[in-house]
Parts: C-alpha cells; structure tokens; sequence
C-alpha cells in the first residue's frame, strides 16, 4: 500500500447576502460570500488537499477565476473534478478532516449533512470524513467577522501492483 498526505486552506470574504455555502451545503446567514464560484472555503480547502496529495497544483490552476465558466459555479464540481483525478490514478481517500474557521454561522447543525454531501462526492464513506469548527476568539479576520476560513488534511491511498 501506498499513502500520501495532502493540506489545504482557503479563505473568502462576507459580503452583503443571504446564505453561505460550506460543505456543499447551503446554509442561511445574514451574509454572503464574495467569491467567483459558490465561494465554499470547505470544499476549496479539501480539493486543494487532494490535488496537493496528488503533486496536480492547485484548485486555481484548474479552475482560474478569470474563467466564466465558473462563475457561480457550485464548488461540488470542483469536488468531483478532483475526485476523478484520484481514480483516474488508482487512488481512494483513506480519511479527510477538515477544520472550519468561523465566529458564525454556527456550523454543528450542519455537520452532518456536510460530511454526507463530501463523501458522496468522493464516493467514499462517512465514517472517513470528518468536518470540525472552531472561533478564532474574536482574533483576526476570522474573529472580526470578516470572512472564514477552512483547513483541510487528506490521507490517499493506492493498492501497489
Ligand atoms: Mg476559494
């Protein structure tokens, strides 16, 4: 068996709105997400972890901002892009956590359907995604309310033939 490690991190804005999107799901806030795409710093922070175990750049490498082709575009898209490149390669996600930077909205409620949606689109089991939360204790962007954040660690592995 073979294994590789792969971080990521991604960061947007709030901006005038009605709901954010993390995790691929939709959840009403009393702001927005400045962003090209649907702005999901979740699901932007797990592909850039994948493409990462994979040595494939990173999420704006395959998916520049300048296209308008994804502009508003729902980053489950993205999600599965890099999920085929991953069995493309005869690799499987072995487990991913993922740790959400926010003082709101609050993201329990959520996490369940959060971690249904990623593991449906890796088409991997639930039990292997994990979706964390934590404040930044009023400290920097993140505590000011001006954006979040999201970090995100994979584990691939590959069958050795
Ligand atoms: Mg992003």
């Amino acid at each position: 068996m073979s294994h590789r490690i792969g971080h990521g991190y991604d960061v947007h804005a709030f901006c005038d709105g009605d709901h954010v999107t993390l995790g691929g799901v939709r959840i009403a806030h009393e702001r927005g997400i400045d962003a090209h795409s649907d702005g999901d710093v979740v699901l932007h922070a797990l592909c850039d972890a994948l493409l990462g175990a994979l040595a494939l750049g990173d999420i704006g490498q395959h998916f520049p901002p300048t296209d308008a082709r994804w502009k508003d575009c729902d980053s489950r898209v993205f999600l599965r892009h890099c999920a085929a490149l991953l069995a493309e390669r005869g690799w499987h996600v072995s487990n991913a956590d993922i740790t959400v930077l926010a003082e709101a909205p609050k993201i329990g409620p959520h996490r369940e359907a959060m971690r249904a949606a990623i593991a449906q689109e890796l088409g991997s089991e639930i039990e292997r995604i994990s979706v964390k939360a934590t404040t930044t204790e009023k400290l920097g962007f993140v505590g000011r309310g001006e954006g979040l954040a999201a970090e995100a660690v994979v584990l691939i592995d590959r069958i050795l033939r």
